[in-house]
């Protein structure tokens, strides 16, 4: 009858929900028992300059090689850590890892060009980065704008007048600030000229569709038209074709990253591709 059905119904739903449960749950301890190891590994992704093709940044992504499961993607453990607060700690071995990196290449004789790291709103809001940043170049003894913090959009807007002065106090120190995902968060443009933002990273869900979908493409070329008159440098992030990449030098876009150039790479890698250019 339906009313079984019902029932069998609900029992099925109600085992899949535990295993789900249970699956997160156990996510979750293999990534706290991640973090006391610090069993990550950090990956860089070449930002290349649009016309002359030089590589002048690179952004760091982290990487979980989880002992069963493989390469677990960040997009699905960076919310985990978030929800549960490991974010923090996984932040500060990101940081951390990314100045020590940064360091080894110069003992290379490397010409250093910047490395950006990805900060959680977590993080950004838990008071804690400015003093760790100060005193991690302090003791690196590099100079600050060798370092650059992305903050998605939708970050910074869950608290301008808060985060303005954080903001404000980081770019005296010298440390490079961009917006990730920027397009993606918020419709209000109002926030942009309230805080010290030097560099907007176009969200790549724009910039696959440059050429197919004809909205996309417009938002692309009044992004980059919007940020140059606000005298802020413009990435385009994800970039995978040729295509989309003469648009893009047509456009004035200033940086570009994505596959179309190189995947993120482990530290050797990139030494060897950042060689070639
Ligand atoms: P994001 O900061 O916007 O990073 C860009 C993502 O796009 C990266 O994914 C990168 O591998 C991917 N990507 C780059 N070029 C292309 C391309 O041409 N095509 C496509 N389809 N994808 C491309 P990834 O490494 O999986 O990271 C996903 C997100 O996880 C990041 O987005 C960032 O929000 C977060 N994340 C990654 N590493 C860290 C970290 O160390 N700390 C924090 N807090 N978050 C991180
Ligand atoms: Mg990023
Ligand atoms: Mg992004
Ligand atoms: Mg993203």
């Amino acid at each position: 009858s339906a009313k079984t059905a019902g029932r069998n119904t609900f029992r099925f739903y109600a085992s899949g929900m535990n295993a789900a449960v249970r699956e997160e749950l156990e996510l979750e301890n293999d990534l706290r028992e991640a973090v006391e190891r610090e069993s990550f590994e950090l990956y860089y992704q070449p930002k290349l300059d649009t016309v002359s093709g030089r590589m002048v940044g690179m952004e760091a992504l982290i990487r979980w090689h989880h002992p069963r499961r493989g390469w677990v993607s960040p997009a699905e453990f960076i919310p985990l850590a978030e929800s549960t607060g490991l974010i923090v700690r996984i932040d500060t071995w990101v940081l951390e890892e990314a100045v020590r990196q940064l360091s080894a290449w110069k003992k290379l004789g490397q010409a250093l060009v910047p490395i950006a790291v990805n900060v959680s709103a977590r993080e950004f809001a838990s008071g804690n980065v400015l003093a760790r940043i100060e005193q991690l170049i302090g003791r690196s003894g590099l100079p600050a704008d060798l370092l650059e913090l992305e903050i998605t959009e939708t970050t910074l807007m869950q608290d301008v007048d808060g985060t303005a002065p954080l903001l404000s106090a980081l770019k005296k120190l010298g440390v490079g600030l961009a917006v990730d995902d920027f397009g993606t968060g918020y419709s209000s443009l109002n926030y942009l000229k309230r805080l010290p933002i030097e560099v907007l990273k176009i969200d790549q869900s724009f910039v696959s569709d440059i050429g197919t979908d004809e909205d996309d493409t417009t938002i692309v070329s009044a992004v980059i038209a919007l940020a140059h008159s606000l005298r802020m440098k413009v990435v385009a992030e994800g970039v995978e074709t040729e295509a989309q990449a003469a648009f893009l030098k047509e456009q004035g876009c200033d940086m570009s990253q994505g596959y179309l150039y190189s995947r993120p790479l482990p530290a050797d890698e990139l030494l060897a591709f950042w060689r070639r250019r």
